[in-house]
């Protein structure tokens, strides 16, 4: 049986150690790198495992403890951790490793309690009506992978040629500016929207009016804690707000919170941003990576 991660849907590629052998000895990709999510007995609390892969015979291999990590020399691995293909009652789950960083990138705003998340996402796995061979949601389309699940022959092969390369791309985060920069091709002059005259068809109540009275400082703070689309549909409605909120306009620190995990450019955020303040043309010069698929690792982190 083959195993799909339960984060991006992309196939979870077996690695050449039989059970008896030990650790593989070359380095993996990030497409076999696992951790499984499960849980012995129905009414038993999720668990979470450390990383590790899957052998010839599609089955996990991996560490019992969180913080474990297959090749470390004293660390226990077991095979015997419960798995979707031993047993019919047996509800297991499992992720790329790369998948599970990108959802702390997304999560966490940088602090540590990673094992409480991981066990909360154990916990949504079982709580959410899941398709159990695939241990897959079926209705969610995974951003096209879904399409593999299915084929004939190797999925990763098969997605690569039929236009879905960039989902077997590694989704890492980015390193410092420089290493987003060299995704985002060759830089060409900023195209920031031009204005548009608003022609105002909805209308804030009463109390919501004297938000506007606010000094535009004060705005542009409120703003930054709005979502996009909000904020669309607030210049929309109102006057004041959309004089004060063409990207011309708006501040260096609005932008940065564009990059925030709760905010539309989070996946492409930078570790280290030291010395670096033009946020603005970043975030356009982002957005026209993604549209010009100038890199499927951009693409990529962003679908997962
Ligand atoms: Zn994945």
């Amino acid at each position: 049986m083959r195993h799909f991660c339960s984060i991006c849907g992309v196939l979870i590629r077996s690695c050449a150690a039989e059970d008896d052998m030990g650790p593989p000895v070359e380095d993996l990709e990030w497409y076999q790198l696992i951790r499984v999510f499960y849980k012995e007995w129905s009414e038993g609390i999720a668990e979470v495992t450390g990383v590790g892969y899957l052998n010839t015979l599609n089955q996990p291999v991996v560490p019992m403890i969180f913080n474990g990590l297959y090749w470390q020399p004293n660390v226990y691995i077991n095979n015997s951790v419960p798995y979707s293909g031993a047993s019919p009652h047996c509800c297991t789950y499992l992720a790329h490793e790369a998948c599970w960083r990108v959802l702390l990138d997304r999560t966490l705003y940088g602090n540590l309690f990673t094992d409480f998340v991981a066990v909360a996402l154990a916990q949504l796995f079982w709580g959410a009506s899941l398709y159990r061979q695939y241990s897959f949601i079926r209705r969610h389309d995974y951003g096209g992978s879904n399409e593999f699940w299915d084929a004939e022959g190797d999925p990763i092969e098969i997605m690569s040629r039929e236009g879905y390369g960039h989902c077997a791309v590694e989704p890492s985060g980015f390193v410092s500016v420089e290493d987003l920069l060299s995704c985002l091709g060759p830089e060409v002059p900023v195209e920031i929207p031009t204005t548009y005259p608003i022609n105002s068809t909805l209308r804030l109540g009463n109390g919501l009016e004297k938000f506007t009275k606010f000094p535009t400082e004060v705005m542009h703070m409120l703003l930054t804690w709005l979502h996009s689309d909000d904020i669309q549909q607030l210049r929309l409605a109102s006057r004041p707000v959309a004089s004060i909120s063409h990207p011309d306009q708006l501040p260096q620190f609005f932008w940065y919170g564009r990059f925030f995990p709760d905010f539309g450019m989070w996946f492409a955020m930078p570790i280290h941003t030291k010395g670096f303040y033009d946020w603005r043309s970043l975030y356009f010069r982002v957005k026209r990576g993604l549209k010009t698929h100038s890199s499927d690792r951009l693409v990529n982190r962003k679908r997962v």
